[in-house]
């Protein structure tokens, strides 16, 4: 059966549900063809959604144990329940996945369950069923990174994928990798009651980070109880009838020494996810890390074939997915958006939460940028205190002639929804004097961004 559209597109992720309902609202007629049981992608379904499912659960725990007592308020007989968290998180996942299904009829998207294979620029096989279509847009998203000498069995040794569905608290959780992922990972199971170590080849945690911010993130993380083997590769893991034995050398080179784990999470990084597409035979080009190779219009080498999200270049983030799904189906409706990629926030959801925009210090001064740092710490926020929630600061990164905002970092309570305010300040070109001369209402922990802003011309006034 042949069916034809004004759009295709592969995969129902964030990026490709995103283009397919902007298309639709854009009046073309679209279909989404997705091959797992279910919409949302890799976020809904074993990413961002599941993963703040548990972190939300699991701080909730902690706080019941450890910090409500401050408050004057006791609780007796705390017991854990992983069952019934399990539960409310696959719950969290099926509303957020039925919801996209809910927008798809409310847009009229089709959504072809399948998997898709290109058959030129213009013809998209499912099964034994082809679409025709004018334009094509790949959203197929990416997938874990694997280690050679480790395999993956989801039980002891696992992805996010297997870590988000653990049936007990393991006591030795050991994770391999120190960036957002694996630190997100390592929390919950952490609060929950796992040793948590995590194992590093570079010498700092979160690769790309503002060093300051990291440095600090890996000292609170310390605090909370987690060990940092940074400097360090994994080599090997033996199973045994006692979990996993994990064979460590130290990055440079050195003597070999053993952990023992009872799960390993490998978190190593994602890779762009293009299997069985049929991408050769329509002459699609690939860049040298395998991502699919498009211009600032998303479009391929190959005229009518689009793509967008974690399988082209950039940061593999869902609202960066998202936004470029939006934007690719205005392009080809003939409109003509922009993406500031300098104004996509990043969080990292531990507690505190860490969020930045923008450039790190390192990014600057590599540049050959002169630029002011205007810095204030959650200690001196009066909201922050009535909280019991002091710890981090806000950075802000202002050019020194301009005064321009050229990056913003923020580790402390709710960082990820004041980075908003930040992203925005940065898309508008703002100066930090615009964010210092703005209101901020009181007592708010952004007081502390405004704060930030007024210490960039040396004249916070709170510290
Ligand atoms: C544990 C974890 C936590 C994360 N947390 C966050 C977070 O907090 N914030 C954030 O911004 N990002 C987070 N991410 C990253 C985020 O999930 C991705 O950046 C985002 O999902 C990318 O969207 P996408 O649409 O490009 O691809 P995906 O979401 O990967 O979707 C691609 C879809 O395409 C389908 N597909 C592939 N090939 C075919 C084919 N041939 N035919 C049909 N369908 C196909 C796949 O089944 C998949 O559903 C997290 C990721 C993980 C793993």
């Amino acid at each position: 059966m042949t069916e034809s559209y004004d759009v295709v597109v592969i995969g129902g992720g964030p990026g490709g549900y995103v283009a397919a309902i902007r298309a639709a609202q854009l009046g073309m007629k679209v279909a989404c063809v997705e091959k797992r049981g279910s919409l949302g992608g890799t976020c809904l379904n074993i990413g961002c959604i599941p993963s703040k499912a548990l972190l939300q659960s699991s701080e909730k725990f902690t706080e019941a144990g450890h910090a409500l007592a401050a408050h004057g308020v006791k609780i007796e007989g705390l017991g854990l329940d992983l069952k019934t968290m399990m539960a409310r998180k696959d719950k969290v996942v099926t509303e957020n996945t039925r919801g996209v299904e809910y927008l798809f009829k409310k847009n009229k998207v089709a959504w072809v369950k399948g998997a898709a294979r290109l058959e030129g620029a213009r013809l998209v096989a499912v099964g034994a069923d082809t679409l025709s279509t004018k334009a094509v847009v790949i959203a197929t998203g990416s997938e874990i990174v694997a280690l050679p000498s480790i395999e993956i069995d989801e039980k002891r040794i696992v992805s996010s994928t297997g870590a988000l569905a653990l049936s007990e608290v393991p006591k030795r959780f050991v994770v391999i990798g120190g960036g957002y992922i694996g630190l997100e990972m390592g929390s919950v199971w952490r609060r929950l009651g796992a040793e948590v170590t995590v194992v590093e080849f570079l010498d700092r945690i979160t690769p790309g980070m503002d060093a300051d911010i990291a440095k600090n993130l890996q000292r609170i993380l310390q605090k909370q109880g987690f060990t940092f083997k940074l400097g360090t590769k994994v080599v090997g893991a033996k199973m045994g009838n006692d979990g996993v034995a994990l064979a460590l050398e130290p990055a440079k080179g050195g003597a070999r020494e053993e952990l023992a784990a009872d799960v390993v999470l490998v978190s190593v990084g994602r890779r762009p996810y293009t299997d069985g597409l049929g991408l050769e035979a329509a002459g699609v080009e690939l860049d040298e890390k395998k991502r699919i190779k498009v211009d600032a219009q998303f479009q391929t080498n190959v005229a009518g074939i689009y793509a967008i999200g974690d399988v082209i270049a950039g940061p593999m983030l869902a609202h960066k997915a998202e936004d470029e799904g939006s934007a690719v189906a205005e392009i080809i409706a003939g409109q003509k958006p922009h993406i500031d990629y300098d104004a996509i926030p990043a969080v990292i959801y531990t507690q505190p939460e860490v969020a930045s925009v923008g450039k790190s210090e390192e990014d600057l001064t590599a540049a050959g940028i002169a630029y002011a740092v205007g810095k204030f710490p959650f200690t001196a926020n009066g909201r922050a205190r009535a909280n019991g929630d002091t710890e981090g600061f806000v950075k802000i990164l202002a050019d020194s002639k301009t005064d321009r905002v050229l990056g913003a970092h923020i580790i402390g309570a709710d960082a990820g929804t004041m980075i908003a305010e930040l992203a925005l300040a940065m898309e508008f070109g703002a100066s930090s004097e615009d964010i210092a001369r703005t209101c901020h209402a009181h007592p708010t922990l952004p007081e502390a961004v405004k704060e930030a802003a007024l210490a960039v011309a040396k004249r916070a006034v709170h510290i």
